[in-house]
């Protein structure tokens, strides 16, 4: 005779407690077969699987039979405790309130709660952060290589055209002259950072969200420029740290608050919860507790995906809505508007100030990372890695789909299995140079280039483009949005003429009506394919940037940076400088920090004192 299902669950708790793992399980199944919702079948079938390290699977179990049976006690501390084990530390503290709410046993839940506040995790979270970091040199060569190999492949001709010579990184120091000056701009309308994303979320046309979202950039909200301790008397470091940090919980500071300094403090704050206190510090500032505008309206191509593990949900359906094929299209300064909105939103703290006296880092500092994109001079690395060193990297197959135009013609590595690289040392970074010329170029960025043109522009270039001058890149935003990009490569005596006109972004139209010179210092080509874009550009829209280098370097010793006798973790272009035209700058960033947060995660999770399955 068939047994009854409560013979089914008594002969799947027994197998259960005997430790017949495989039987049990079939028993349990058998009774979701016939009632997919039955509560003790799904709940200890979550036992098991949570027994054997699969909390994924669990959890769906857990939460059936909570919503099948919310009557019983176990079901809610199952759920919460498997959410807990799944780092999602928000959604377990909403549980544990609805449990509260729900009049069980307060008692109960006090020891569940607790690890969501479980003292400090700072140890096993440090250990994590630095074996991650003793396997980052590898990573990041291989990361970096892939611009090396798109400027030999592509822009080889530019690079022969330049002294071999090693130049500093002097471009990127701040000067302090900000395009924008703060006191001359009016303050949008006021609203708190979760009241903009809520607004952003409810807003359903594209095109008006980005236009929101372009205004508060440009009439300096608040929420963008003021830092946390703004009118609150707080002048020093010193005090942003006591303000911030106690000793119960993790404490970590952010130096340097651009795209992969506000990830990684957003998606910290995110997964740790009240468990860790960010302070994120920026010296983009002229005015004490201020900072000037995220200005940079370069357009990105991010998979979406890179925010899903790491971001609340309120983030992420304003990032993922702009963009197109999977991917999220908008300029840095808008993701680093959505993130700093974000930060606040969740309680990362910032300090900004031009003198930030890191010699004040104070003794509560569990962690700090160098997010200042390769600008820290204040940081050391060790010099074991000072020597010269050799690298084959792999010269795997490009991904060409947004590759611009011509260059698809005149590839010489795709059918070579492997490029060697020498990188040469210079200060803390390596330098990388293949056939013992150095990886350097000289370009310069249009933008503003409405969607419409590119395809025709695209055939334009193609006839003045034998020798890679223009690369022309179409953008992945919603098409009611969406932009192109170009790059023109420069020789030497060409940037050099630009770089003493061209300051700040520039309307292309300004750069011949004001510099008539240009037709004596640029080439023809270049020459004929400005004027071709002057002449499509009707709404005025394109804006010529001031040119900058493709100069790549990488930091090969990570592992061992130090500020003022602390260790200090470098990410984004603190570690390496991408190409943007191979997009391996942000892109591969991001991918590091994904990584390095899950092993964050993982090393906050070992040695935890987990209670055994509950049937
Ligand atoms: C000229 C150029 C053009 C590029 N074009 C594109 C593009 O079109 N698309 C694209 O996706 N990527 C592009 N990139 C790459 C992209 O900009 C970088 O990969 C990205 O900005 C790196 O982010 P980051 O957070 O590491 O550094 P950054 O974005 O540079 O941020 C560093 C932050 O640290 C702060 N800081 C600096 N020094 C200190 C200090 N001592 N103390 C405290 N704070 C400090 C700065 O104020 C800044 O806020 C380009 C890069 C360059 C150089």
């Amino acid at each position: 005779m068939k047994p009854t299902i409560p013979q089914l669950l008594q002969q799947g708790i027994t197998a259960h407690r005997e430790g017949q793992l495989v039987e049990a399980e079939r028993l349990y199944r058998s009774i979701l077969e016939e009632q997919i919702k039955h509560p003790d079948a799904n709940h200890n079938l979550g036992v098991l699987k949570t027994s054997v390290n699969k909390v994924e699977s669990a959890l769906p179990l857990f939460k059936i039979a909570l919503e099948s049976k919310p009557s019983v006690e176990q079901f809610w501390l199952s759920y919460i405790d498997a959410l807990i084990r799944l780092s999602m530390f928000n959604e377990a503290e909403m549980e544990v309130e609805k449990y509260k709410s729900t009049g069980h046993n307060p008692n109960k839940i006090e020891p569940i709660e607790a690890r969501l506040k479980p003292g400090k995790i700072d140890q096993r979270v440090i250990f994590a952060v630095e074996d991650f970091y003793k396997g980052i040199q590898k990573k990041s060569i291989l990361e970096a290589s892939r611009g090396w190999i798109f400027t030999d492949s592509f822009d080889r001709h530019f690079m022969e055209c330049r002294n071999p010579g090693i130049a500093p990184v002097n471009e990127k120091l701040w000067d302090g002259e900000a395009r924008t000056a703060l006191e001359n701009q009016k303050v949008s309308e006021q609203f708190d950072a979760a009241e903009i994303i809520d607004k952003l979320n409810q807003e359903t046309s594209i095109t008006k969200k980005y236009e929101y979202l372009k205004k508060i950039i440009y009439a300096n909200d608040l929420n963008l420029v003021n830092d946390s301790f703004k009118g609150k008397n707080v002048g020093d470091l010193l005090q942003a740290q006591e303000e911030t940090f106690d000793s119960e919980n993790l404490n970590l500071v952010v130096i340097g608050g651009g795209v992969c300094g506000l990830f990684l403090a957003n998606s910290i704050k995110f997964l740790f919860g009240a468990r860790a206190n960010v302070l994120v510090l920026d010296n983009r500032s002229r005015k004490l507790n201020t900072r000037e505008p995220f200005e940079r309206e370069w357009l990105t191509q991010l998979p979406t995906h890179y925010f899903e593990s790491y971001s609340p949900e309120n983030l992420r359906s304003v990032i993922g809505c702009f963009g197109v094929n999977g991917y999220i299209g908008i300029p840095i300064n808008v993701l680093e508007t959505l993130l700093m909105l974000s930060c606040k939103d969740q309680g990362v703290k910032f300090y900004f100030s031009r003198n930030l006296q890191f010699s004040d880092l104070n003794n509560d500092v569990d962690l700090i990372f160098d997010a200042t994109g390769g600008r820290l001079v204040e940081c050391s690395y060790s010099s074991s890695a000072s020597a010269e060193i050799g690298v084959r990297v792999p010269a795997r197959a490009i991904d060409l789909r947004y590759a611009g135009v011509n260059q698809l013609y005149n590839i010489p590595h795709l059918e070579t299995d492997s490029l060697d690289f020498v990188l040469k040392p210079h200060g803390d970074l390596h330098y990388p140079f293949v056939r013992n010329m150095k990886i350097y170029t000289h370009m310069v960025k249009i933008t503003g280039l409405p969607a419409n043109l590119i395809n025709p522009l695209v055939k334009s270039a193609e006839e003045l483009n034998s020798s890679n001058v223009f690369y022309i890149w179409t953008g992945c935003l919603r098409e009611e949005i969406n932009e192109g990009l170009i790059f023109i490569n420069l020789l030497g005596e060409e940037y050099e003429f630009l770089t003493l006109i061209i300051k700040n972004p520039i309307k292309l139209k300004t750069l011949t009506k004001n510099y008539p010179e240009i037709t004596e210092n640029l080439n023809k080509n270049v020459l004929d394919f400005i004027t071709i874009l002057i002449n499509s550009d009707q709404d005025n829209r394109m804006k010529i940037e001031r040119p900058f280098s493709y100069d790549p370097y990488v930091n090969l010793s990570a592992d061992s940076g130090r500020l003022y006798g602390k260790q200090v973790f470098p990410v984004g272009d603190s570690l390496f400088c991408g190409n943007p035209k191979m997009g391996n700058g942000l892109g591969s960033h991001l991918v590091l920090i994904g990584e390095l947060l899950q092993r964050m995660v993982e090393g906050s999770q070992t040695e935890r004192n987990m209670d055994g399955p509950n049937y």
